[in-house]
């Protein structure tokens, strides 16, 4: 066991949940909370205005009850849309269980569909909850998921190679689900390049020549991480180097960031076409599956979650 991982004991009856009711009621939460953010106490006013008679209500204020019910209405529909649709809600099935590489009580660490890089040094930590980000995670997953990251490093480690976290967050209202990527690279390519200043530098640019406001944010444990230091509900890129230390950007114009951002980067320093990158081959289930017993292979002496099925 890895020093510094905390295990969580599966109970039971945690696991005949019905999960599915249960996130989908969670994320209407979340998105009603954000929309009053958004719009004001006035988004909440439905109850209050009820209560007054049809009779008492003016043309205006039925309209504006009527758009707000079917803003309400369209945004459920949205989110079981988004869900029901998910390839990483496990409840739909789509995952194969070839490109699953390894599974706590709330989180899963999975082998990407698409192959942008070699092999399975590129890899997805996936909550189980259709949370929007990291930064919206229930504490227990959010535990989980540094679990996975602390035995990540160390079996890259063993295999000579350094890991990259980083997190695409927005896009919000197309409901993603939130993933962490890990890249490994080789301790003789990372030793040579600053990949620091590689991020730091790209991540400078996308605030574009004209902004005075420089928005990267050094993230340290011990303000909080990056659950702390993002304020809930704003869209951001996090990256994070072998969890010693990273950065984050809150995202202000959604157009003008890709989710290929540090995909790009890293394809530079590790010397891979662009076009890997750019349009990437699908990895099919036998791939997968060799893929997954070759990391296996290194992943065995490092896997936390043999701890959970123990106990
Ligand atoms: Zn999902």
């Amino acid at each position: 066991m890895l020093k510094g991982v905390k295990v969580r004991k599966v109970y039971e009856d945690e696991i005949d949940e019905p999960a599915r009711e249960k996130k989908v009621k969670i994320l209407e939460s979340q998105f009603h909370k954000q929309k009053i953010r958004e719009k004001g106490q006035q988004f909440d006013d439905i109850d209050e205005d009820e209560e007054k008679s049809d009779r008492q209500k003016t043309k205006e204020e039925r309209n504006k009850e009527n758009q707000k019910k079917g803003e309400m209405l369209f945004q459920q529909r949205q989110l079981q849309k988004a869900i029901s649709e998910c390839e990483f809600c496990l409840s739909n099935e789509k995952l194969s269980q070839y490109y699953i590489l390894s599974q706590s009580s709330n989180v899963m660490l999975v082998l990407p569909k698409q192959r942008f890089y070699n092999s399975y040094t590129h890899l997805l930590i996936v909550p189980m909850e259709h949370a929007l980000s990291i930064r919206d995670v229930e504490d227990d997953t959010y535990e989980e998921i540094r679990n996975f990251q602390k035995c990540l490093i160390g079996a890259f480690d063993k295999a000579n190679m350094e890991c990259i976290f980083y997190e695409n967050a927005f896009k919000f209202k197309y409901v993603p689900h939130a993933i962490i990527e890990c890249v490994a690279i080789p301790y003789k390519i990372s030793k040579e390049a600053n990949i620091n200043l590689y991020f730091k530098q790209g991540m400078d640019e996308l605030d574009g020549f004209w902004s005075t406001h420089k928005k990267i944010i050094e993230i340290h444990k011990n303000k909080g991480g990056i659950r702390k230091q993002i304020p809930k509900g704003f869209p951001y890129f996090y990256v994070d180097f072998s969890l010693k230390s990273g950065y984050a950007h809150v995202i202000e114009n959604e157009n003008n960031f890709s989710s290929n951002f540090a995909r790009e980067i890293l394809a530079s320093i590790l010397s891979v076409e662009k076009s890997n990158v750019l349009s990437p081959k699908v990895r099919t289930e036998q791939e997968a599956k060799q893929e997954n017993d070759q990391f296996q292979l290194i992943w065995k002496q490092y896997d936390w979650t043999l701890a959970l099925t123990r106990q």
